[in-house]
């Protein structure tokens, strides 16, 4: 039986091994938190300070998260067993290494700046009408983002590099998800169009149109080439793409999958890592999912939900906290307006309007 180590304890790990039993797999799963939603499911737990023992016994490694301790990567990639390799997860740990290394391979991305400290990322946002300032290191779920209107002069939280960069005033925002094998092979998902609210998933659908994306999706895999499933976040303004960011992992933008493909994200990345035969995802249905953030998933709220068809309910096992996943719902629906119409009832279902 082959061991897969997950780098991280959380939901997208938790969801890995879910789709990974039916593979004959093996779970490991290392993290400071052994009540983490993977930590509860796993084969075996182990704590940061037994990286050691956690890669040498397990086959291959691969992150959940990116803000991992870098130990467990190196000691990983030194034992040839880390897959994403750890280049394409070093970009992530500041944003604006991602963004640089994006434009620098050709790949268009919103005009930006680097900052190296608070007032010279309030000078540079005047070189745009309208800009959104953004912590290099950090961030996530639209944490540490400041949308700034030309003039004004937002509290940033001190100093420390800001990527400046453009507002793109989208049409909508896509996404999609792409594996690639050891042996450089890429597939793809159909696309899905994107719904953030506050910097956050709230909705997504799909299939999208292309508008470019398996292309750009195509060149950065191959650059980096990366092993295991990538989410590429994208704009799409007057029907062309741009990146926004790249997940070097599974994504939350991907989670349909999971009830409308004939293969989710989580097991084409296990298969990808741990160098299984893939197969050509295909989607099925219409299918998206809507996010549960920052409230308590109850017997009421469960029972409407599953009211509506098409829906399935996965909750993470976390504590509410504000604007925290707690659970997100998957729909699946036989056309594009009845999908979003479902969507849109589960919403009120979720969050209604006082
Ligand atoms: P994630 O949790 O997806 O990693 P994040 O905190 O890293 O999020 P981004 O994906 O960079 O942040 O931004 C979150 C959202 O904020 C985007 O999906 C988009 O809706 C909005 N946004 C970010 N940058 C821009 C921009 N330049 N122009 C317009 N909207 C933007
Ligand atoms: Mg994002």
């Amino acid at each position: 039986m082959k061991s897969l180590g997950i780098v991280g304890t959380g939901q997208l790990g938790w969801m890995m091994i879910l789709e990974g039993r039916r593979l004959n797999i093996e779970f490991s799963v290392i993290g400071s938190d052994p009540e983490a939603p993977a930590s509860r499911i796993a084969d075996k737990f182990y704590f940061n300070e037994q990286y050691r023992e956690f890669v040498d016994n397990c086959d291959m490694i691969t992150p959940e998260f990116e803000h991992v301790d870098r130990r467990i990567l190196e000691y990983a990639e030194m034992q040839g067993k880390l897959a994403p390799g750890k280049k394409s997860l070093d970009l992530k740990l500041e944003r604006h290494l991602e963004k640089l290394y994006l434009r620098d391979i050709g790949i268009p991305v919103a005009d930006f700046f680097v900052a190296k400290d608070a007032q010279s990322a309030l000078d540079l946002s005047e070189k745009f009408e309208e800009s959104i300032i953004k912590t290099s290191k950090g961030g996530y779920d639209g944490k540490g983002q400041f949308h700034v209107k030309h003039g004004e002069k937002p509290d940033l939280p001190g100093d420390q590099i800001y990527v400046v960069e453009k507002f793109i005033p989208f049409d909508f925002e896509a996404s999609i998800i792409a594996a690639r094998t050891k042996d450089g092979h890429i597939f793809f998902n159909q696309p899905s169009y994107n719904y953030n609210e506050n910097g956050i998933l709230l909705y997504n659908y799909a299939p999208s149109d292309d508008y470019g994306m398996r292309e750009k999706a195509s060149r950065l895999l191959a650059e980096l080439d990366y092993v295991g499933v990538m989410g590429i976040e994208f704009f799409i303004k007057d029907g062309k793409s741009i990146v926004n960011e790249f997940a070097p992992r599974v994504h939350n933008s991907g989670h349909h999958t999971l009830s409308g493909s004939n293969i989710s994200q989580f097991e084409q990345h296990i298969r990808c890592v741990l160098d299984l035969p893939m197969h050509e995802p295909v989607l099925l249905t219409h299918s998206g999912i809507i996010n549960i953030l920052g409230l308590e998933i109850n017997e009421k709220l469960t029972r409407d939900i599953l009211s509506i068809p098409g829906t399935l309910l996965y909750n993470y096992g976390k504590r509410a906290l504000p604007r925290r996943k707690v659970g997100h719902v998957n729909v699946t629906a036989s056309s594009s307006e009845q999908l979003l119409n479902r969507l849109l009832d589960i919403k009120r279902i979720i969050y209604p309007v006082a």
